[in-house]
């Protein structure tokens, strides 16, 4: 639908004493309208410091996926979103808190951590300040856990802290330390269970649990198999990193269906380490998605030719932060019509200038390159359209829309 007509058809709703069309409702330059009950919106949250997802359901229960932020400085990242004046992890906990208020609850339903990582969980570092009770300090996931409550926390590594070794890195050391905090204080927290349908609960949707730590499922009821060999066989150098651990997901409303899968790879080293190929299998038991969230930012080590032809999704959303994101290659891959025919749109959270320059005949074809990326299903899950909205103040004005695509 056209602005113009879209318009056209709010005046008319106003005119009329008429509640507005159910579905393509937003209005450039106007605020997001708020969530409604029976649509499902899944907020790609852009601070320029690492990846935060917020997905509400058709009930209005929650989930967030991640809170990151990085300590690495512009230029090599992007600036920080609105501004300067707080952390990452706060922005992202008020941006939370404002778009649940339309559905009336105060909590998130569940926060997921894909892997350990500072873009994913928040780094800490000798300014970052400590929490009210001094256990741990603020940053991503602990500041979004200061800003509202949190029903529930899954990880991939829960209860050890582990696999494939402990942790010694700071910013790990400080997430183990909010985590055992929060259990002493009798808060709930999981491992990631691959497979299952049931962990991750969005009323009236349906979160499959896909990969996580080298298991994936085997689309055949909660059964999954192992790829990786037995950890102590492998030389150092082979030992799966973080990245290869992250958890993948798909998410079902009705027809529409949406990929996520953290900084999960597809990388084999050419082909040395077959093994370590996560993302492929992942993406194949998911099978074809309406929207696909390129995995590990649209770096060159993920989201390869299988993946592309496996969930050759309308619309691709790049989580991008770092000068480096995305790649050539991926963004050449997932615009290809050789890996799989027809339209698609790709969006990107946020581009450096140096990005757009190295890259301009792919970035240009590119539908958005900067803000909050709001996907906004239709109740039922019939269709869906992709909102772009501007992340330089709290107004969450629309920049842009696309079309309404049919799920
Ligand atoms: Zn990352």
């Amino acid at each position: 639908m056209s602005p113009l007509t879209r318009r056209g058809l709010l005046l008319g709703a106003a005119a009329l004493g008429a509640a507005a069309p159910p579905s393509s409702d937003d209005v450039v330059g106007q605020p997001l309208r708020p969530w409604r009950r029976g649509g499902l919106d899944i907020h790609h949250i852009a601070t320029g410091k690492g990846d935060s997802t917020l997905i509400i359901g058709p009930d209005g229960s929650s989930l967030m996926i991640d809170a990151g932020a990085t300590a690495t400085p512009p230029p090599a990242s992007l600036d920080i979103r609105p501004g300067p004046e707080r952390r990452p992890g706060e922005w992202i906990g008020r941006y939370a808190r404002r778009h649940l208020a339309a559905t009336g609850r105060k909590a998130l339903g569940a926060l997921l951590v894909t892997h350990l990582h500072p873009d994913h969980i928040g780094d800490v570092g000798p300014d970052t300040p400590l929490s009210p009770n001094g256990a741990y300090k603020l940053t991503g996931v602990t500041d979004v856990a200061a800003q509202l409550p949190i029903d529930l926390l899954v990880d991939r590594d829960f209860p050890d802290y582990a696999f494939p070794k402990p942790w010694s890195a700071p910013f790990a050391t400080n997430y183990v330390a909010f985590v055992r905090d929060r259990i002493r204080a009798g808060g709930k927290v999981q491992r990631f269970r691959v497979g299952v349908a049931d962990q991750l609960v969005l009323a009236g949707a349906e979160i499959r649990n896909l990969a996580a730590n080298g298991e994936v499922w085997t689309g055949q009821g909660e059964t999954t198999r192992r790829l990786f060999p037995p950890i102590e066989s492998l030389p150092a150098g082979d030992v799966p990193d973080e990245n290869a651990l992250s958890t993948a997901l798909r998410l079902r409303y009705g027809a529409f269906s949406y990929f996520a899968a953290g900084d999960l790879t597809s990388h084999s080293f050419d082909g040395a380490l077959p093994w370590r190929d996560v993302e492929t299998p992942a993406a194949q038991v998911a099978g074809q998605v309406d929207v696909a969230v390129a995995a590990h930012h649209g770096m060159f080590d993920a989201t390869g030719p299988d993946v592309v032809r496996a969930l050759k999704p309308r619309a691709w959303i790049i989580p991008s932060w770092h000068v480096a994101h995305p790649s050539s290659d991926v963004l050449e891959r997932i615009l290809s019509q050789r890996l799989y025919p027809g339209p698609r749109e790709v969006f990107a959270t946020g581009l450096s200038p140096a990005n757009e320059l190295a890259h301009k005949w792919l970035t240009d074809k590119m539908a958005s390159r900067d803000g909050h990326l709001v996907v906004r299903v239709a109740p039922g899950g019939s269709s869906f359209r992709v909102v772009v909205t501007d992340n330089r103040d709290e107004g969450d004005r629309v920049v842009s829309q696309s079309a309404v695509w049919p799920a």
